[in-house]
C-alpha cells in the first residue's frame, strides 16, 4: 500500500458522461501525470471523448493539493479546522 502521507492515491479518468476509458494518473518523479494508452504521460488533457463526444479537462493536480485533500477527507466529523 502506498504511503498516504507521501504520494496519495491515484485516479483512473472516465468520461463523465459515457464513461468511456480516458487514462490512468501515474507518478513521474513525484509529479502527477496522465498515462494515455498512446504511451504518453501528459501534464494536461483537453478533448472529447472518443466515445461520445463529451468534452474531457485535465489537468496535472499538485502533489501537495492531493495530499491535503486527502487529510481533508480523512478528518473526523466535527473537527476543528
Ligand atoms: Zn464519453
Amino acid at each position: 500500500m502506498a504511503d498516504d502521507l507521501t504520494m496519495p492515491a491515484l485516479e483512473v479518468l472516465k468520461c463523465r458522461a459515457c464513461g468511456h476509458y480516458i487514462g490512468t494518473e501515474i507518478y513521474v518523479e513525484r509529479a502527477i501525470r496522465l498515462h494515455l494508452s498512446s504511451g504518453v504521460d501528459a501534464y494536461a488533457l483537453h478533448g472529447e471523448c472518443a466515445g461520445c463526444g463529451a468534452q474531457v479537462h485535465w489537468d496535472a493536480p499538485s502533489v501537495t493539493f492531493r495530499r491535503l485533500m486527502y487529510h481533508w477527507r480523512k478528518r473526523p466529523a466535527g473537527a476543528e479546522i
